[in-house]
């Protein structure tokens, strides 16, 4: 499909070998060459037009091109672009205090009216960051034995990567930071085993996204809090991929009626402006003094402001409400496919869980046919779509889903 007025002088092709002849191949081949985005949808350089189900992995929350994120982005940038750490700029300030309020809004006193949460926030550029910043504070603590699951995701810096479980991101680098214990993913009772006096933090996912959407029993954070909380261990919560709306609330694990001690926020939180962002609550604030950590971009005016501004069209266009229903509706229309096993996520993260290792073809075909998914293993198919995709929007891509999943079945 192509669309008038807008013939490019390079094909795809062309630039893809330019990419790899200029790009470091850690990436593999990009699929496609991206020009343009409105909405839910992406053009490539060869004219054809995508539904973007991924959004740039669980980042664009508003869709491309949102005018909110335009406007704010472009006054912030006419007026004042950047300041070092040295000094502090208004949207700084407000997207942290908008932070705790949200945290504090969906905490265990959720529903009682506006009530910031106890804590301090430290701004990145990634979430990579801010792990990286939540692992410092915690060596802040004395202690320097972390907790981590099977299946994790937290970046790839060399503290983030510590975390991180799989094999083939970690061995070509290591020694990486030590002192880890690894437990299955959503056994409390693996947990209580692994958590004693020595140990400085449990981080978790509350629905690990890398791995392909998979959610615990609706008891694991309340369980991990307690046992941390016995131990004088700290819960440090990974809503990198799960935050700011993506599952259908602010922070995920509110759901689980419990106050972490440290949560760190990135991907959707810009809407597509890189920002990231450590809270730590409680006692945990403080850990984190002057000349122990820093960061050239975090907390960047244009940043702040993006996020504020996500942060207010979530709230003004109901998104976390269209979040619950779009993602319900994706997962009961394909739930019953012969091919899916389960579908999973909570919110518009949606997990497709599949009977055969067909994901690759899966995607590729989807791929072909107008649709951006993800295969996040060869079992499981990850949705992330912008949070303003709408029901209409969301039956269309089911119907070519099943499809899709009809000719693979053949
Ligand atoms: C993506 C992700 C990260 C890393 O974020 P980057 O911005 O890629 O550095 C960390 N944790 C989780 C849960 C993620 O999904």
């Amino acid at each position: 499909m192509s669309f008038p007025g807008t013939a490019q002088e390079h094909t795809g092709q062309e630039w893809t070998e330019r990419y790899q002849g200029a790009l470091m191949n850690t990436f593999g081949p990009p699929q496609r060459v991206l020009v343009r985005g409105e909405g839910p949808y992406v053009w490539d350089v060869d004219g054809n037009k995508y539904l973007d189900l991924l959004g740039g992995i669980a980042v664009n929350a508003l869709g491309h091109a949102h005018p909110a994120l335009l406007k704010a982005v472009g006054e912030q940038l006419g007026t004042l672009g950047h300041v070092s750490n040295f000094f502090t700029s208004e949207p700084q300030v407000e997207l942290a205090e908008k932070l705790l309020s949200l945290l504090g809004q969906d905490g265990p006193g959720g529903g009682a009216g506006p009530r910031a949460a106890n804590g301090r926030v430290f701004f990145t550029s990634t979430g990579t960051e801010a792990n990286e910043a939540a692992f410092k504070a915690t060596r802040k603590t004395g202690r320097t034995t972390i907790v981590a699951t099977e299946g994790s995701f937290h970046g790839r810096t060399m503290g983030a990567l510590a975390l991180t479980s799989k094999q083939a991101y970690r061995e070509p680098f290591e020694p990486l930071p030590g002192d880890v214990r690894w437990v299955p993913y959503g056994d409390a009772a693996a947990l209580e085993s692994a958590v004693d006096e020595t140990v400085a933090a449990v981080v978790v996912e509350p629905i690990q996204g890398e791995a392909g959407v998979v959610v615990p029993s609706d008891d694991y954070l309340a369980e991990a809090r307690r046992i941390t909380s016995e131990h004088g261990a700290l819960l440090w919560i990974d809503e990198v991929q799960t935050g700011i709306g993506r599952t259908g609330a602010w922070f995920d694990h509110a759901r689980s009626c419990i106050t972490p001690d440290l949560v760190t926020v990135a991907k959707g939180l810009g809407g597509g402006i890189p920002i990231g962002a450590c809270i730590a609550l409680g006692d945990t604030a403080t850990l984190l003094q002057p000349g122990n950590h820093g960061t050239t971009f975090g907390g960047n005016p244009v940043a702040t402001s993006a996020a504020l501004a996500v942060i207010e069209t979530i709230e003004a266009e109901g998104l976390l409400e269209n979040a619950r229903e779009v993602g319900d509706a994706i997962r009961s229309g394909l739930a019953d496919h012969p091919l899916v096993a389960e579908t999973t996520g909570r919110g518009l993260l949606v997990g497709i869980v599949l009977t055969e290792p067909k994901a690759a073809e899966i995607q590729q075909a989807a791929l072909d046919a107008g649709l951006i998914i993800n295969n996040a293993t060869p079992e499981r198919l990850r949705l992330a779509p912008p949070l303003i995709l709408t029901p209409e929007q969301a039956d269309g891509a089911v119907k070519t889903l099943r499809m899709l999943l009809d000719e693979a079945s053949s």
